[in-house]
C-alpha cells in the first residue's frame, strides 16, 4: 500500500508548520486569558474546518478555587472545541491537546523567537501548540488519504488543563466512553521518546477558623488559627516521610491579622504527587483523621477543599500495544522509540483512568517547558505528524496489532 506519498505531503508542509506555531504561539491564551482563549479559538476553528468534521464548542464548568478569606469564588474558563467526523465508523478515536498556556497575558515571555533553523523559543511552542499543529497535520495527512473510511474521529482542544483542567475533565470522561483508543499531544521527552506512566496529581486548600483576641490582653480567650495550621502542615509532610511514593508540597500558608491579634483564620495550600492509586485513599484519610484531631480543639473548625484531580496512569496491555504499534510505524521514518514513565501530569491520566488506553505524549519535541526559556524542535513538526499519519493509515487498514474490539466500553 502506498502509505508514502502522503508522508511526503507533510513534509511539504514543513514551512507552513513553523509558521502556524509561531502565528499562535504570538496569541497569549493563559488559562485565565478569556479574549486571548477566544481569539485564539477562533484561529484554529478556522484551521480545522479544513477537516470537514462536525464542529461545536461548549461552555465548561468555573474553575472554583478557595480565595484568601477562605471562601469559594468561581473563575470562568473558556470554551472547549470539538471537530467530530465518521462517527459510525468501525475503529473510532479521540484525539486532543490543550489549547491554554502557563503565561498570563503581563508575563515578560510573550512572542516567539527563532533560534536557528533547528529551534523555535516561544509561549507554548512546545506545551502544547506545536502540538496541537502536529495533530491538525496528521489528521489532514490521513483524511487526504485513501484509507480513512474505517477510522471515525474526535478531536477536543480544551483551554483550562494547566490549571488541572477543573472544567473540561468531566466532560473528558464522559467523551472516553465513546472512544476504543486516545492520542494526545502534549510534548515528548526531550530526546524523543515516548510517556508510558505518570503520577497522580492532586491539590487541597484546608481552612481553618478560630478565635480573635488581642495578643496582650486576652491571649487565652483566642484560638490561634496560625498554629493550628502549622501543625496540619507538619502532620501533613508525614505521610512523605513514612510513604516514599507520596510526595506532599505545602505552599501559600497564610493567616489574617497583625501580630498582636490572635488570627482567626489560615488557609494553607497543599500539593500532592502519588506513585499509585492506592494512595489516593491514603492521602485523603491522613487528611481526615487530621481535620478531625485538629476539630476536637474547642474554638477551631477546619474544612478541606480539593482531592486527587489526576489519577495515576498507569501502562496496562492495552496502552502497551498502542505503544508497540507506533514503535513499529516509527522504523520506516528512521526512529527508534522507546518509552518512560515521567512525573508530570497531563489529561492522559484522566482518560486511561475513565478506561481509554491513550498515549498522551505525541506532541513536539522541546523542552524548558512552563519556563521562559520554553523551546521547540522544528524537525520534530513534520517528523511527529508522519508518526501519528502512518499510525492512522495502518490502523485503518488492519496492519497493526492493536484491537478496537479488545477495548470496546
Ligand atoms: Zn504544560
Amino acid at each position: 500500500m502506498d502509505f508514502e506519498s502522503h508522508l511526503d505531503w507533510i513534509d511539504q508542509q514543513h514551512d507552513a508548520m513553523c509558521e502556524l506555531v509561531i502565528e499562535w504561539a504570538n496569541i497569549n491564551s493563559h488559562s485565565y486569558n478569556l479574549v486571548g482563549l477566544s481569539n485564539f479559538l477562533t484561529c484554529v476553528r478556522t484551521a480545522f474546518s479544513a477537516l470537514e468534521g462536525e464542529m461545536e464548542d461548549i461552555a465548561i464548568d468555573p474553575h472554583r478555587v478557595i480565595n484568601a478569606r477562605g471562601e469559594p469564588e468561581d473563575i470562568p474558563l473558556g470554551r472547549m472545541l470539538f471537530v467530530r467526523k465518521r462517527p459510525t465508523a468501525p475503529i473510532q478515536i479521540l484525539l486532543g491537546i490543550h489549547l491554554d498556556t502557563v503565561y498570563p497575558a503581563d508575563h515578560q515571555f510573550q512572542t516567539v523567537t527563532r533560534i536557528d533553523d533547528q529551534r523555535l523559543q516561544g509561549p507554548g511552542v512546545a506545551d502544547a501548540k506545536g502540538g496541537l499543529v502536529i495533530l491538525l497535520m496528521a489528521l489532514n495527512a490521513f483524511e487526504r488519504s485513501p484509507f480513512a473510511e474505517n477510522i471515525g474521529w474526535e478531536v477536543f482542544l480544551n483551554p483550562d488543563e494547566e490549571i488541572g483542567s477543573p472544567g473540561s475533565a468531566s466532560v473528558l470522561i464522559e467523551r472516553a466512553k465513546r472512544y476504543h483508543l486516545g492520542l494526545l499531544f502534549e510534548s515528548g521527552l526531550v530526546n524523543g521518546n515516548l510517556v508510558s506512566e505518570r503520577q497522580g496529581a492532586g491539590d487541597y486548600t484546608v481552612v481553618i477558623r478560630g478565635r480573635s483576641a488581642h495578643v496582650g490582653r486576652d491571649p487565652f480567650r483566642g484560638r490561634n488559627a496560625a498554629h493550628a495550621l502549622a501543625r496540619f502542615i507538619m502532620e501533613v509532610s508525614d505521610l512523605q516521610n513514612s510513604h516514599n511514593d507520596i510526595i506532599i508540597n505545602a505552599a501559600q500558608l497564610s493567616s489574617n491579622g497583625a501580630v498582636n491579634v490572635v488570627p482567626d483564620l489560615a488557609v494553607g495550600r497543599i500539593g500532592v504527587r502519588i506513585a499509585h492509586s492506592d494512595s489516593q485513599q491514603t492521602v485523603q484519610q491522613h487528611l481526615d483523621r487530621l481535620v478531625a484531631s485538629l476539630e476536637t480543639t474547642e474554638g477551631i473548625s477546619v474544612t478541606l477543599h480539593g482531592g486527587i484531580r489526576k489519577p495515576p496512569k498507569v501502562l496496562d496491555a492495552l496502552t502497551s500495544s498502542l505503544l508497540e504499534d507506533l514503535k513499529t510505524c516509527g522504523v520506516p521514518l528512521g526512529l527508534s522509540l522507546e518509552w518512560h514513565p515521567t512525573a508530570g501530569v497531563s489529561d492522559g491520566n484522566i482518560l486511561a483512568a475513565a478506561g481509554l488506553p491513550t498515549v498522551d505524549s505525541l506532541g513536539a519535541r522541546g523542552g524548558d517547558i512552563h519556563t521562559p526559556m520554553e523551546f521547540l524542535e522544528v524537525n520534530s513538526l513534520t517528523e511527529r505528524a508522519k508518526l501519528v499519519a502512518l499510525f492512522l493509515m495502518k490502523l485503518s487498514v488492519g496492519q497493526l496489532t492493536f484491537s478496537p474490539v479488545q477495548s470496546c466500553h
